[in-house]
């Protein structure tokens, strides 16, 4: 066979050449805006060239400071079709960790959506190398800002020309994107995202039992274009041909519900918070939301209560899937097998609330501390461990934190202790950190979590270890109720209601009620918050 590389241009070539009247909807400042793969790939063409006149060359890393929108689609293609290196940055990040990502990956160049200038202004004294700043909007006139030298968008778009040669030449092993992770501890780690794994990525993400992606979709993703390349999802779309829908600056659940609805949406995906108030919305007021055929839920563990009550509502069950930056990020999927259409509810359940499957393409272990392979009972707990083309073999100029997550036989450590059983489908119980050890016994925070989310009055929560002089850690839980909630919810409830649902040693030694639980920067629960509220460590 050929030896030829695996390249990210040839998807918008065949986007260009098969499907030019494929429309891309984005929600941009002054309203919807409306285009087509033809005019896309123009566009994409015009935007290389001006990336060269920028003076950006092969391997510069280019910084997006951007919301879901189709000028971000169109650097997700130009930054890496032209050899550099996108660099999409987490616009919630706290400011000491935003620059030092910007300094870390040497940006080059920063485009900027128009409500983020003010983010760039309030840090540019201490960018080391960036060396212009470019404006997205659709304005005609640009706001006034200290950044400098600046540009605007459309205005370099508009004196570009329209024909670029995208390099066939280019080694598939070249780095195309660079997304950092949220780091819990220490600075951002760096993953670079190599053509090769983005392309193979985006093949097994559309397979049918992966996320199942076509042309015939309209495809939302609510997970930022900022956060793991919107897991893919951009790219993915592209090659398929979809039509896609972007959110645009700030949506709350009443514009992805308009959006759904106005635009016929088929997929979408993001995190259990995203889908908690697209619900409390949908309850209460009425949307004809019926060519949803896929919700996407990732990041943080399904929710029964959401299983339930989109079933209930939408007659959908939302997908669950998982996978981490590191990992570009797809690696589990859950479909329920053809033999279990007909099982009871309840058991179907038990399966559509694991995290599901390996994703065709990549190999996986779940391993215990002397890193011998878990019996696949779904109930020891081990180590999720992994190995696969998108899988990361390291970070970004961090030789010692890299040397930490990969095993001496060259597997990545995910950090994530999960059970497999007989079937190969696997449940994630927690993140090491967020695990509780109580009596040399673990504790699933997780597990506890969803039993508690199940409570009809329950909004959220977030389990913690608390420290314990007999048992070493002991469970606490901090819940959220539902503001409109009828009746009284006292801690014994709480309790009562568990009981029956969790064996007995994981009930909760204490049960706190707070206003709201901490969210990190991708809208996951901030555990580590509420651990140093009530532990202090
Ligand atoms: P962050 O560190 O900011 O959370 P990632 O998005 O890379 O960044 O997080 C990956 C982690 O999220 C995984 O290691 C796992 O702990 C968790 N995760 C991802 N998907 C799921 C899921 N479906 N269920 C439970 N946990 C998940």
């Amino acid at each position: 066979m050929m030896q030829h590389p695996l390249l990210l241009h040839t998807m918008l070539e065949r986007a260009r050449n098969v499907f030019p009247k494929k429309e891309i909807i984005s929600r941009d400042y002054s309203g919807m805006f409306r285009y087509n793969y033809g005019e896309f790939y123009v566009r994409v063409c015009r935007l290389a060239n001006v990336l060269q006149k920028l003076g950006v060359g092969k391997g510069d890393r280019v910084g997006t400071l951007a919301w879901n929108n189709h000028r971000h689609l169109e650097l997700y293609f130009a930054i890496p079709c032209s050899g550099a290196v996108l660099n999409t940055l987490n616009l919630r990040l706290f400011t000491e960790q935003l620059i030092y990502v910007i300094n870390h990956a040497e940006d080059k160049v920063i485009f900027v959506d128009e409500d983020l200038i003010p983010l760039l202004e309030g840090i540019k004294e201490q960018l080391t190398t960036v060396k212009s700043y470019v404006i997205m909007t659709d304005k005609k006139e640009l706001p006034q800002t200290s950044l400098s030298p600046v540009y605007s968008y459309e205005q370099l778009l508009a004196e570009a020309g329209t024909e670029y040669i995208f390099s066939r030449d280019v080694d598939e092993e070249t780095v195309a994107a660079m997304c950092y992770t949220t780091a819990t501890t220490g600075n951002p780690k760096g993953v670079m995202y190599t053509h090769r794994a983005l392309v193979l990525h985006s093949l097994s993400e559309c397979m049918p039992d992966a996320l199942g992606l076509s042309e015939s979709d309209v495809i939302m993703p609510v997970v930022p274009m900022f956060h793991v390349n919107a897991w893919g999802l951009p790219f993915s779309a592209t090659w398929v041909g979809a039509t896609q829908v972007f959110v645009g600056s700030r949506p709350d659940p009443k514009v992805l519900c308009d959006l759904m609805q106005n635009e016929k949406v088929t997929i979408t995906a993001g995190v259990p918070t995203i889908w908690m108030g697209v619900y409390a919305l949908i309850s209460k007021q009425n949307y004809d939301l019926s060519s949803l055929r896929k919700i996407i839920n990732g990041g943080s563990a399904l929710p029964e209560a959401l299983l339930n009550g989109y079933r209930e509502k939408l007659g959908l069950d939302i997908t669950h899937a998982y996978g981490m930056t590191e990992t570009t990020p797809l690696v589990l999927s859950c479909q329920l097998k053809a033999y279990m259409k007909d099982w009871p509810q309840d058991k179907k359940n038990k399966i559509l609330l694991k995290q599901g499957t390996i994703v065709p393409g990549l190999e996986m272990r779940v391993i215990d501390d002397m890193g011998n392979d878990v019996p696949r009972d779904g109930k020891t707990m081990g180590e999720l461990v992994l190995r696969g083309p998108w899988i990361t073999s390291e970070y970004y100029k961090d030789p010692e934190r890299s040397k930490e997550v990969i095993t001496p036989d060259g597997w990545f450590k995910t950090n994530d202790i999960v059970t497999i059983d007989e079937e190969g489908y696997v449940q994630v119980a927690d993140r090491t950190k967020d695990l509780i050890k109580s009596g040399g016994e673990w504790i699933s925070s997780v597990d506890l979590e969803n039993a508690i989310m199940s409570h009809p009055a329950v909004a959220e929560a977030a389990v913690i270890a608390i420290p314990h002089d007999k048992w070493d850690e002991r469970p606490m839980a901090c819940v959220v109720l539902k503001p409109d909630r009828t009746e009284n919810v006292s801690e014994q409830d709480i309790l009562d209601f568990l009981d029956g649902k969790i064996v007995k040693w994981w009930m909760p030694d204490r049960v706190v009620f707070i206003d709201e639980v901490p969210k990190t920067s991708v809208g996951k629960f901030d555990k580590k918050v509420l651990r140093q509220q009530y532990t202090g460590r």
